[in-house]
């Protein structure tokens, strides 16, 4: 059986859901950025950075292989999962090279409950040259996020460079609608309206408010884990929401890297997404978020299109005193025209409350049927910018 599968012409559709791919967030001393290796069965793998098929690359030397032992590997992974659902196709891509015999293609599912399963994709056979390795697999039921493993299991040395992901390519000809909820806000009523309708939403949160507790109305941790586990996606905010361009350089690492990290060890899944702090970003503040994230969105009123720059996405901002009817009219915009709106909320309340970052849970509701009823693709904003066509 002939499993390497070579794949040309094939459009790379959107951004990678790989983060640092390429390799290039690396230092000789340290496990490249957001990546991990995992090791069992007696088994080690030590790393070093070397030339790759383009700039860095990682090579893997592999010791303690005992053939007796069946589950045996080591793997060399991303360090969080990533959030899937049932059905979406995927496309990895990577380069390998080195000695070993076999390289396997393993995908680790998580269950809402957490428990995994594993599928076999391919294995490919090495040697010393750069070779790519092409695969597509769907989502099998009952998965929500997922890890891609290179596992070796037999001694030897192996790298690896220029690794994607990505998903099916949207075109959005009846428009595409994502439902994004910003600064952490209590969302008692969310998680439901989103079950019952059968949507996935993007929630950008703060970490320190939800690890800390602010009141009056900061979402608890566990609404967090909850929301990450059913498939919604969980998106970056800063840590604090400070006014981003006003920041000595530690106080932003930290309110865009280190946040992503919080947020990411918290929930257990690839954060992707930035929204910036009342939609405040400088060329110093893009650059930093753009090493760290596939996509920015500010508060920048209008609908997204092919040629939109993804550090700059815009929104609607939806506020207590605008009507149903004036958000569906951006609604019939995405549909009549193709184009991708993200619709922005702060907190949903049973009854309008007379603050402007208000909105009513049944309205809410009903602007959700409607986009459903205009047959738009309802989709979160980290695979919108990955499967928006470019
Ligand atoms: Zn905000």
């Amino acid at each position: 059986m002939f499993l390497v599968t070579f794949t040309f012409g094939q459009a790379f559709a959107g951004a990678n859901l790989i983060q640092n791919g390429t390799l290039q967030l690396s230092s000789p001393s340290k496990m490249p950025y957001e990546w991990k290796l995992g090791e069992w069965a007696g088994m080690t793998g030590t790393h070093e950075i070397i030339p790759g098929k383009s700039g860095k690359a990682i090579q893997i030397t592999v010791s303690g292989s005992d053939e007796t032992v069946a589950d045996r590997g080591v793997a060399f992974q991303q360090l969080h999962p990533t959030t899937v659902h049932q059905g979406e196709v995927y496309h990895y891509r990577d380069y390998i090279k080195g000695t070993v015999a076999k390289v396997y293609l393993d995908v680790e599912f998580l269950r809402f409950d957490g428990s995994k399963f594993y599928r076999g994709i391919t294995y490919s056979k090495p040697y010393g040259e750069w070779m790519r390795v092409d695969d597509t697999f769907t989502v099998p039921p009952g998965a929500v996020a997922m890890t891609v493993l290179r596992v070796v299991k037999d001694n030897g040395v192996i790298a690896f460079d220029n690794i994607s992901l990505w998903q099916d390519a949207i075109k959005c000809e009846k428009g595409c609608v994502s439902f994004a909820f910003d600064d952490s806000r209590g969302q008692q009523l969310v998680p439901r309206i989103l079950h019952d309708t059968g949507i996935y939403a993007t929630f950008y949160v703060n970490p320190v408010p939800i690890t800390e507790k602010w009141e009056p109305i900061v979402m608890p941790l566990s609404t967090l884990r909850y929301l990450a586990r059913y498939g919604h996606e969980i998106a970056n905010h800063s840590a604090t929401h400070l006014h981003p361009k006003l920041l000595p350089p530690d106080v932003l690492h930290n309110e865009v890297v280190w946040s992503k990290h919080r947020i990411e060890n918290l929930v257990n899944r690839s954060v992707l997404s930035f929204a910036y702090p009342y939609g405040e970003s400088d060329a110093t503040v893009i650059a930093k978020v753009k090493r760290f994230h596939s996509s920015a969105r500010g508060v920048e009123v209008g609908q997204n299109a092919i040629n939109t720059d993804d550090y700059n996405l815009k929104t609607l901002v939806v506020t207590e005193s605008m009507s149903v009817a004036e958000v569906k009219a951006y609604i019939d915009e995405a549909s009549n025209t193709g184009k991708w709106l993200i619709l922005s909320f702060h907190t949903i309340s049973r009854a309008k409350t007379g603050a402007v970052w208000n909105y009513r849970a049944a309205d809410l509701r009903a602007l959700i049927l409607y986009a459903k009823e205009k047959q738009t693709h309802i989709i979160t904003v980290s695979d919108g910018v990955a499967r928006f066509l470019k």
